[in-house]
């Protein structure tokens, strides 16, 4: 499974990020796979980007994310994001424009977003000159019912990929994608239909890498995430199956662990990298926690491909109890894909 690092951030963070990875790693890019938001990312991103397009894979989003804040209306997108599309015709994946349906909404509102979403898969590959192979076709559904529906839908229209984003919605303006059992029971209808339909799936916007192992179980070919910098800005970081830990004592929500219990987690979770070696360089710059929160997603990967599902999901029982019972009640229910 690949891992989308969200690159849609300031012009002098990315270049920062770039600079420390030369430094530190000796790579000339720290990411092997992007998602940027090329309607609302600042000046200067997609350059630097479209630089490395040979050794990382682009994604490009649609500004569901955005639409679903209230910045921008489906038309409005669909309108501007070809023009974008069409000009920067070097990425990888292209997603079509979308509207997410967020739990707020009424039965009818759903209804609505789930046949405007529908009307896009049908009339966007028709306006846009990029290969259909390279389009993404978002999957929203409140029901297994609605999900099958929209990927038989989004199939009919010869995109080369679906991409899951039903996962429910929390935080004061619906902006926090949780991973929850009734969001796992969609997730597990697309994994099934995607199979059936013969694409590859992309889960959108997950929060935190300790999901990874359950993406995995569900046959996922990729997944994206903006936690790794968001947390780190929070002064968190990631551990490989255990989650995020604060060690700034900036966040008020989670506690924060000294130096003792995080050498402790490292051990118990067998994580080192170049970033997190000198915790005192980790507390104090988060261009460090950023790019360790990186690593341990893409070694979170690496680990269940290793040992394979069943063992990454006992090593997640015992880290990360939550997550492990959800776990244990989807393994117990769905095939593996
Ligand atoms: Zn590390």
């Amino acid at each position: 499974m690949n891992y989308f690092a969200s690159v849609t951030i300031n012009r002098c963070h990315l270049r920062a990020l770039v600079d420390l990875s030369a430094q530190i790693a000796g790579r000339r890019f720290p990411f092997q796979n992007v998602i940027v938001s090329p309607l609302v990312v600042r000046n200067g991103i997609l350059p630097i980007v479209s630089t490395h397009k040979h050794s990382c894979n682009v994604m490009f989003d649609s500004g569901g994310f955005h639409i679903q804040q209230g910045q921008f209306t489906l038309t409005e997108v669909a309108l501007r994001i070809d023009d974008i599309y069409k000009n920067n015709p070097w990425a990888h994946r292209y997603v079509i424009p979308d509207v997410p349906i967020v739990t707020q909404d009424n039965s009818r509102a759903a209804t609505a977003k789930i046949r405007a979403n529908i009307r896009q898969y049908r009339s966007f590959p028709e306006i846009t000159n990029i290969d259909r192979s390279k389009l993404v076709a978002v999957v929203h559904g409140r029901t297994t019912v609605e999900i099958a529906r929209c990927a038989a839908a989004a199939a009919k229209s010869g995109v080369g990929m679906l991409g899951f984003g039903a996962f429910s919605t929390s935080g004061s303006k619906s902006n926090v994608n949780t991973l929850t059992g009734g969001s796992c029971i969609l997730l597990a209808e697309l994994s099934k239909c995607a199979h059936r339909l013969g694409l590859p799936f992309h889960v959108f916007g997950i929060g935190n890498p300790s999901a990874i192992p359950l993406l995995m179980h569900f046959g996922a070919a990729s997944c994206d995430s903006a936690g790794w910098i968001r947390s780190a800005g929070f002064g968190n970081v990631f551990l490989p199956f255990i989650g995020a830990v604060n060690i700034t004592g900036a966040a008020s929500t989670r506690r924060t662990v000294g130096a003792r219990e995080f050498s402790q987690l490292k051990r118990i979770s067998a994580h080192d990298c170049v970033y997190c070696s000198d915790l005192a360089t980790l507390k104090a710059r988060w261009h460090y926690r950023a790019l360790h929160n990186y690593e341990v997603a893409l070694e979170t990967i690496s680990v269940v491909s290793k040992t394979g599902i069943e063992a990454a999901l006992a090593k997640l029982d015992t880290l990360n109890p939550r997550l492990g019972k959800l776990s244990a009640r989807f393994l117990d229910t769905t095939e593996p894909t």
